[in-house]
């Protein structure tokens, strides 16, 4: 269902400058519909981010392939997610043969996730909690991925990050952010490159924004 659909997007995606075949399989592989309110299909191969409920989004395709592009997982690698959300992204990592490791806060898009990959299959661990302190049980991880924009790096997710390891994320204000890749060389340094723009919904929690 949907291939000619899923061949478009990733079309448009390489148009967009995505290089990455790994990630560009994936997205021919993960079936966003399956990640979508039934209402929404019709849209889920447009190269948009969609309401998924609570409030939330999932993330406009480029910018999902952006982040994946840069976070760049290697299979078997141990990848963290901050912001499971409606599940795409987790789904994609594992697609690439990542082990994944994703934190939710808000309850009901947890639950309703959790239910999701089971039926489409995917083992991917998940919980429900406030990823700006992280999942320290199973660090260090080779990857770190943070899918909502938050005021600062969360020094829980660098100390959780792997030497040599990546963390994607996007720092901002709650209207812009730019996206920061941080590589970790040491304990103590970071190198990072810095991309604008992003609009993300906030990062909430110790280490984000303030809930109201
Ligand atoms: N990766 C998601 C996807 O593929 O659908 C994108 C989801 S949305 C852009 C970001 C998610 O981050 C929301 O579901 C939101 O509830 C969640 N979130 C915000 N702050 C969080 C925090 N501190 N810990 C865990 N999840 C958080």
């Amino acid at each position: 269902m949907f291939e000619q659909e899923r061949e478009e997007l990733v079309l448009t995606l390489r148009k967009r400058g995505i290089k990455s075949e790994k990630v560009l399989n994936a997205f021919l592989k993960v079936e966003r519909h399956n990640f979508v309110p039934e209402i929404m299909w019709f849209n889920a191969y447009k190269d948009v981010a969609l309401p998924i409920g609570q409030g939330q989004t999932i993330s406009q395709p480029y910018t999902v392939a952006y982040m994946t592009e840069a976070l760049d997982p290697k299979p078997g690698q141990k990848i963290l997610e901050i912001g499971t959300g409606s599940g795409f992204q987790a789904a994609l990592l594992s697609e690439m043969g990542a082990r994944v490791f994703t934190i939710e806060r808000q309850f009901d898009l947890y639950n309703q996730t959790l239910k999701l990959f089971d039926k489409l299959g995917y083992k991917i661990a998940a919980r429900c909690s406030d990823g700006t302190i992280g999942w320290s049980e199973f660090a260090p991880y080779d990857g770190i991925i943070v899918t909502a924009g938050g005021p600062t790096i969360p020094e829980n997710l660098k100390k959780q990050l792997a030497i040599g390891g990546k963390l994607v994320i996007p720092v901002g204000d709650k209207n812009s952010q730019t996206m920061n890749i941080l590589t970790k060389i040491s304990e103590s340094q970071f190198a990072v490159k810095e991309s604008p723009y992003f609009a993300f919904v906030p990062l909430i929690g110790k280490e984000g924004w303030k809930e109201k």
